[in-house]
């Protein structure tokens, strides 16, 4: 059974033009997976559906733009519960310390364990592959200006798939990447040069480099400002693009 994957979103940390922010949905034997869950991924998906039909969601990191939706998202569970329309409660995989994370935002953004109501929280550690919607999905820890941030590798069957989340060059990336099927990696930046110290983004060629050090099948490149180039014959995102491996 073949792996089906849409792009929700593919902004970087402002939004294209229309655009919404990051998030995957990774769709196989009717089990979805939504990998990062920003800013205009929820109305993306209720386009589809009158509310979201995920099992599970895994979180890279808590930059806005990777997570925002997950707010709007409690709001709108308790209102179709309150309606007796009540949605399950998705897994919701975060980081380590992510709970406590989660706990301080929802008591400054509605009540304490406004997230722990509506998802079922788990947090992942550091290479330890989880389960998730059918999925296998192992985190690995990635530099990221000085924000704990993972990059995952999602298999299921024969397939593998990894996504950078936001990352500096590293040997971690490309291990991140080594012979996978798809890679969907982050290149926000127009020149590496341009980013801060620490760094915590990629150019297009740093992440061609880590796609060719890893040796994987096809390459994807996302969280790209419209506003800078491709390189010649390699593949963007876009919001709605839709692929099976
Ligand atoms: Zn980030």
């Amino acid at each position: 059974m073949a792996v089906q994957i849409t792009v929700i979103g593919c902004s970087p940390a402002w939004p294209n033009p229309g655009g919404a922010h990051s998030g995957y949905v990774f769709e196989r034997e009717g089990r979805r997976l939504l990998v990062d869950c920003g800013p205009g991924v929820l109305p993306r998906l209720r386009e589809a559906e009158p509310w979201p039909q995920i099992e599970a969601i895994a979180i890279t990191h808590f930059h806005l733009d990777h997570w925002g939706d997950l707010v709007p998202w409690v709001w709108g569970s308790f209102y179709l519960r309150s309606n007796g329309r009540g949605p399950g409660r998705p897994h919701l995989w975060v980081h380590p310390g992510g709970r406590a994370h989660l706990e301080a935002l929802g008591t400054r953004l509605g009540f304490p364990d406004m997230f722990e109501r509506a998802f079922e929280l788990h947090e992942y550690a550091d290479g330890e592959t989880f389960a998730a919607a059918g999925f296998d999905v192992q985190p690995l820890r990635l530099p990221h200006y000085t924000l704990e941030t993972y990059g995952f590798r999602i298999s299921a069957g024969s397939r593998t798939v990894a996504y950078s989340g936001d990352s500096a060059p590293s040997e971690r990336l490309v291990e991140l990447a080594r012979d996978v099927d798809l890679f969907i990696c982050e290149a926000t930046l127009e020149r590496g040069e341009l980013d801060g110290e620490p760094r915590g983004h990629l150019s297009a060629e740093e992440a061609l480099d880590a796609a060719a050090a890893a040796e994987c099948r096809r390459l994807l490149l996302t969280h790209r400002p419209a506003e800078l180039p491709v390189p010649a014959g390699i593949e963007l995102a876009y919001d709605g693009m839709r692929l099976a491996l």
